[in-house]
């Protein structure tokens, strides 16, 4: 059957991707570097009408948004879930090239994996939208014929603008990002300044008052596996003030996804993206408000202690962090469970095994920005005058786009293209200070237009040897996994 689907419709089949619904043939194939999507027989895939095949029409058309809709409605499996509790990785890809790869990577782990997975902020960098961000994602599933089932992450959500529209994009897990209402200056104020804050947050709006908070919390010590947790005047202070109007938003939040959900829908929390680490008091606190006030999560990302930097390795007292890892553990143990969530979780190779001793089942790691950089690591062997021209434009772009990041790195010991040998280029995707600069540029990377064109470009030359882009990916992330893998 390969062979005559080969000849009738002139197509590189990928052979992973051949699959039957009913009486209709499904297969995703290639022409150059152009993916379409092919039916044998009527499947309500739009296109053109090639030949026959023992009296069916073959079809072959684009794989664009109206076929997309069709393929996820005749197999659900290229549709994401809920996975709940499992768990997990999540694998955001910038370029909407990288499924494959991923699903290479986690295969044989026994871990959930998130595949459509990507941030509002970083659509509007890319200029991707969700509908685009969930094709991609269900192209890649279905080259790989990977039928068992996936995940969808829309991440960071700080407004009900960015629910609805990825709602309306069928994603199944929303991130809640309340990071713009926690208060980082309650972390080291004084209690007097504290108490006028928690007096200006509007109790009422967290459906409570000072006396029910204090008869809840205060002289109150908590047991946990692994730990208690105590509360005097000023941790609940320094708490609320810290995260009472995050609280408050979060369940806005909550409320309206349900509101507008037409599907099952699972939520994670997010307060990674702030200036002061949460305390596990913190976490206690802002988790045991938010049950209260009806709020259901299957994961939540606390800021941890220490520095979780872009492309590189965590940064900080190893100890300090088991210790405080674990506290976050017994708490999202003792108040769901839930997973705790790892963002920026990429390369943090020192802390995946203490993290994976310690949460057990209850981890979900989430990892984006790593993906461009071996899509770039692919580059940098296969076409290395784009890489070159990428990389220079990066070290002009990185002091002005690392200011929403969390880096470190130095441009001035990131040497200038012409200054390498090709051979010497991949090797930069192993250096700190080089790995940075051409993490946080990836917005302006993609979106130049004033002749660089580099997004289509970098897009060409992954499409033109697709192989060797799953396979830096499939090693890489594979590295991610394996401290995680259910199966290790
Ligand atoms: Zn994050």
């Amino acid at each position: 059957m390969i062979d005559q689907l080969k000849k009738l419709t002139g197509l590189k089949v990928y052979e992973s991707s051949i699959v039957s619904a009913g009486d209709v043939t499904y297969f995703l194939g290639r022409r150059g570097v152009e993916k379409l999507i092919a039916s044998v027989g009527n499947g309500g895939i739009a296109g053109e009408k090639v030949g026959e095949l023992n009296g069916k029409p073959i079809i072959v058309g684009p794989t664009d948004h109206a076929n997309a809709l069709v393929i996820r409605k005749s197999l659900p499996w290229t549709s994401p879930r809920c996975l709940g509790l499992i768990k997990s990785v999540g694998l955001g890809d910038r370029l909407g090239l990288a499924t494959p790869g991923h699903i290479r990577a986690v295969a044989g782990s026994g871990l959930g994996v998130f595949l459509a997975q990507q941030s509002i902020r970083e659509m509007s960098r890319t200029q991707r939208t969700p509908d685009g961000v969930m094709d991609s994602a269900t192209w890649g599933v279905l080259q790989e014929g990977f039928k068992q089932g996936f995940g969808s992450d829309a991440d960071h959500l700080q407004t009900f603008e960015d629910i609805d529209r990825t709602v309306k994009a069928g994603f199944t897990m929303f991130t809640i990002d309340p990071g713009a209402y926690v208060d980082n200056d309650a972390d080291s104020e004084p209690s007097n300044v504290l108490a006028e804050k928690v007096a200006a947050i509007g109790l009422s709006e967290m459906e409570t008052d000072t006396a029910d908070l204090t008869g809840r919390y205060i002289g109150k010590t908590f047991n946990m596996d692994g730990g208690e947790i105590t509360f005097d005047e000023e941790i609940l202070l320094r708490a609320a003030a810290k995260y009472g109007k995050a609280v408050v938003h979060v369940a806005k939040m909550f409320r309206h996804l349900k509101s507008v959900a037409g599907g099952p829908v699972e939520v994670e929390i997010s307060v990674d993206e702030t200036e002061t680490p949460t305390t596990p008091a913190e976490h206690f606190f802002f988790a045991t408000e938010l049950k209260r006030l009806g709020v259901e999560w299957v994961a939540l990302a606390p800021r941890f202690v220490g520095r979780f930097e872009k492309g590189v390795d965590y940064i900080g007292d190893l100890d300090a962090f088991a210790a405080s890892f674990a506290e976050h553990v017994a708490v999202a143990k003792a108040l769901g469970p839930y997973k705790i969530s790892i963002h920026s979780g990429s390369d943090k190779f020192s802390i995946y095994p203490i993290i994976a001793d310690l949460a057990g089942r209850y981890v979900h790691v989430k990892t984006a920005g790593t993906s461009y950089l071996e899509a770039l690591r692919a580059i940098a062997a296969t076409d290395p005058d784009l890489f070159g021209e990428i990389l220079d434009f990066a070290r002009e772009r990185y002091e002005t786009d690392k200011a929403t990041y969390h880096v470190s790195a130095d441009v001035t010991k990131v040497p200038p293209a012409d200054s390498l040998k090709n051979e010497q280029l991949p090797g930069l995707l192993d250096d700190f200070d080089a790995r940075q600069v051409l993490h946080v540029t990836f917005g302006s990377v993609l979106t130049a237009d004033d002749g660089e064109q580099f997004g289509a470009r970098i897009r060409a030359a992954l499409k033109a040897d697709e192989e060797a882009h799953y396979a830096v990916l499939e090693k890489h992330l594979g590295r991610h996994v394996k401290p995680f893998s259910i199966s290790n």
